[in-house]
């Protein structure tokens, strides 16, 4: 009995002293690895995943987080939304030095050949316009990718709330003359070509509340000599074409998708001269971008080094044009009342 006796207590002794030493170890361990295990299942995933989708539409943006790695937020902040999985995106964004007026699209300037094959450049001219601009607006976001638009100066003094859309949705803004006219006109003199050019670019910077890029295109494509001249002491980049959609001639949207489509399956890459202003160019979008996507191209984003410098007097001109004589000078609050939301 006292033999049986002393080896049950030997034996809840050593029970006691198995739980302690399981219980003094094990407790300090989990909770120094709790956090640990429950940090690197967090961090690891995470960042890939935020990486991976919008990341690989844009050069600059796979830069940021790539230069970011410590603070794990901060590209999830700067990255815009893309919803669309499959979205065309865009493949590289480069940056223009504009000194001196260097010319893009080989219509007519054959000197930059800085796309590389399956790479296309997609612009817009003659906006902003109601309905149409923001129609290929939105279908530029629904693929996550981004164009140069040509303002011409007069339409965004009509609809300058349209040009700070297409601002805000990180297009780049260049000009397309005030008015557009034919600058290799013989009417014009150099003083109306310079008026038309300079007057143009501080009608777009007042619009947008900032200059726009240092980007022209001039209207018809017409180049005149004296004018590519002028523009290249104002360290403007002209921009031709490599081929054009002729959006503003198309009986139908599926015109205008087959033609870019032949167009650019027979030179591989391109500037792609389109016009926002143009309401069936709206409608082509949505497809022409799947077109693309489907065919392997990729989107190069243009931006500009620097913004362009605008002339004082134009802009003082332009800001004295658009005022136009009122009797009232009553503050916005006492004419305009809201009474129901
Ligand atoms: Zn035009």
């Amino acid at each position: 009995m006292r033999n049986a006796l002393g080896l049950m207590l030997a034996s809840v002794v050593a029970a006691v002293v198995i739980a302690g030493v399981w219980f003094w170890t094990s407790s300090p361990r989990a909770e120094v690895a709790a956090p640990q295990t429950v940090a690197a299942r967090k961090a690891e995933p995470l960042p890939p995943a935020v990486a991976a989708k919008p990341a690989p539409r844009d050069d600059v943006q796979v830069t940021a987080s790539l230069t970011k790695p410590a603070t794990p937020p901060a590209p999830v902040v700067q990255k815009p939304a893309c919803t669309n999985p499959d979205a065309l995106g865009v493949s590289r964004t480069v940056v223009i030095d504009t000194t001196g007026g260097p010319g893009f699209g080989f219509d007519h300037f054959k000197q930059l050949d800085f796309l590389q094959d399956k790479e296309v450049v997609l612009t817009f001219d003659d906006g902003p316009w109601p309905h149409n601009t923001p129609a290929v607006l939105k279908a530029l976001a629904e693929e996550c990718t981004k164009g140069v638009f040509f303002s011409v100066g007069k339409h965004a003094t009509y609809h300058p709330e349209i040009l700070r859309q297409v601002l805000n949705a990180g297009h780049t803004v260049g000009t397309h003359t005030f008015s557009h006219v034919n600058l290799n006109s013989k009417k014009m003199t150099e003083q109306q070509v310079k008026d038309e050019l300079e007057k143009g670019f501080s009608a777009v910077k007042m619009a947008l509340g900032q200059p726009p890029a240092p980007f022209f295109r001039f209207p018809q494509l017409q180049h005149n000599p004296g004018a590519v001249t002028y523009l290249g002491t104002r360290n403007v980049a002209m921009f031709s074409t490599d081929l054009d959609s002729f959006d503003f001639r198309a009986k139908n949207s599926e015109q205008i998708v087959n033609t870019v489509m032949t167009k650019v399956d027979k030179l591989g890459k391109g500037i792609i001269l389109m016009h926002d202003f143009q309401k069936l160019t709206g409608e082509a979008l949505p497809t022409l971008l799947r077109r693309l996507k489907a065919g392997g191209y990729k989107v190069v984003h243009m931006r500009a080094k620097t913004p362009f410098d605008t002339l004082p007097e134009y802009d003082a001109m332009m800001v004295k044009e658009n005022k136009l004589p009122t009797v009232s000078s009553r503050p916005v609050g006492a004419v305009v009342q809201t009474v129901s939301e």
